[in-house]
């Protein structure tokens, strides 16, 4: 039996890829957080390069209140810095940089003076060599290695423009030596774990030992908060099976990735990530520039709607806003574009009875654990079941995991007792989970009734599908799928 129209528009209710939202200056007050979070944030994210540890525990404390008071599941993702490279405090504040001059960076913070730029990576003037390109301020600046005297690294100005303080630099032609898990790191993984944080972000990881650094540390504290890789320098490509294995999670970090290599290889690679962490069972992160005009501009240009449409076509995880809703001029109304474009691509694929491409899937060549199987059989099920839902009551969050990587086409609800699992699930494709603890000791026939009244419509004659087992936690003798009719 086909999904009927009618079908089609109840289970459109339900946005499966979900939505993450940096916060910043124009995003911290507990009104417009919970505005955010009212127009569908699943993650807000804390980026590490901006702002104070005191800002952001003002920050945490607004996003534990709202979602409270909304009894949502919003999950906190840290995002640290890695050995993002940024140049210091300039004299003057900016610098205003022309076509073909001579300008000097200069390593530490000691030798800035009014025209001498200073890196705050000391080791930059013994990595670079002539003729390596630097990008400064998210690529809009480019210089070009002319010599290097001592400590200062002399650069002829290829593109110019402004220059203000802290920007960050890409050198897509160095071999970078900085350390990969820096002090700062360290010290911002120990407020991660202080504000009990959803995921950690890791920048420009290059291979497995990055992820390993981090978690070794983690563990050191009798932590296991999942680590998120951002893909986002050439050596990450090359090393990215290793890197997949030892993540919870991919970010594919547009923004860098797309100085650090050609920008027109950033669409391709965006693609082979999606369907590498399909294969592999982790989620994935399509980020930066996805609605940029919206930054400035109450609309947002055709070409960033389609980027956030072909991801939600090529069944990504979640979409990240960056600067959107960090620093915008209109962080509401960019979340609740993204929502609606999000929306109209998966009202289309109900309609179409099908979230993801047959072809996506012959082509991650998926593993046939009993489990991929088990959980393929499931959404082939609800493909031709008119189902209400899947319940999925779930301790560890793994079944629900498994299921939502077929891409089913009705609502996944996870049914948990642990909220550090309910949230940790909002970066899954489709799942939406429920704490309630009491249930998973009641019958199926109690535990669809709670549910349904809590966030399904509970049509007549519908069906639920109760899947449980993979990790099996359910204190019933039942089977592991089961049909209840409401
Ligand atoms: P960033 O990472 O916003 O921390 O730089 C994302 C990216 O580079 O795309
Ligand atoms: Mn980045």
């Amino acid at each position: 039996m086909k999904n009927t129209n009618n079908n089609n528009k109840r289970l459109a209710h339900w946005r499966r890829t979900k939505i993450i939202a940096t916060l910043g200056p124009s995003s911290d007050s507990p009104e417009i957080i919970t505005k955010l979070v009212n127009a569908g944030v699943n993650i807000f994210r804390l980026n590490m390069s901006h702002g104070s540890n005191d800002d952001r525990l003002i920050l945490v404390d607004n996003i534990k209140k709202v979602t409270k008071r909304l009894n949502k599941q919003v999950a906190v993702l840290v995002d640290l810095c890695g050995p993002k490279i940024r140049i210091g405090k300039l004299v003057n504040g900016k610098i205003n940089l022309k076509e073909k001059d001579v300008v000097t960076i200069t390593c530490g913070m000691a030798g800035a003076t009014n025209d001498k730029i200073p890196s705050q990576y000391k080791g930059l003037y013994k990595d670079v060599k002539k003729g390596d390109r630097i990008f400064l301020d998210d690529g809009k600046l480019e210089l070009v290695v002319r010599s290097i005297n001592k400590k200062d690294v002399i650069c002829k100005v290829k593109y110019g423009g402004e220059l203000s303080d802290n920007k960050g630099m890409n050198l897509p032609d160095t071999e970078i030596t900085a350390a990969s898990y820096t002090e700062k790191d360290r010290k911002d993984t120990e407020f991660a774990i202080s504000i009990n944080a959803d995921f950690i972000a890791l920048s420009f990881v290059k291979d497995k030992k990055d992820i390993l650094k981090l978690k070794k540390y983690l563990r050191s504290r009798n932590n296991e908060i999942p680590v998120v890789a951002k893909i986002e320098r050439k050596e990450a490509i090359n090393n990215i099976e290793e890197i997949i294995n030892e993540s919870y999670g991919l970010m594919v970090a547009r923004g860098d990735l797309g100085i650090e290599l050609p920008a027109q290889e950033v669409p391709l690679i965006q693609r082979d990530l999606i369907r590498l962490s399909r294969k592999h069972n982790r989620p994935v992160i399509v980020a930066t520039q996805m609605l940029e005009s919206m930054i400035s501009n109450s609309q947002p240009t055709r070409a960033e709607v389609g980027d956030v449409a072909n991801a939600a076509l090529s069944s990504v995880d979640a979409v990240m806003l960056s600067a959107e809703t960090a620093s915008g001029k209109f962080p509401l109304k960019s979340v609740e574009m993204m929502d609606s474009i999000l929306r109209e691509i998966e009202a289309y694929q109900i309609k179409h009875n099908c979230f993801s491409d047959s072809n996506d899937l012959k082509e991650v060549d998926r593993m046939t654990s009993e489990r991929e199987a088990f959980s393929y059989a499931v959404t082939s099920l609800t493909q031709s079941l008119e189902l209400e839902a899947i319940i999925v009551p779930t301790r560890s969050g793994t079944t629900a995991v498994a299921l939502a990587s077929d891409r089913p086409v009705s609502p996944l609800v996870a049914v948990c007792p642990d909220n550090n699992i309910c949230r940790r699930l909002m970066l899954h494709w489709g799942v939406m989970s429920f704490n309630l603890e009491e249930s998973m000791t009641h019958s199926w026939k109690q535990m669809s009734k709670d549910i349904t009244k809590k966030c399904l419509r509970g049509d007549k004659g519908k069906r639920i599908l109760f899947v449980s087992g993979f990790n099996d936690i359910v204190e019933l003798n039942e089977p592991v799928i089961k049909l209840v009719s409401l």
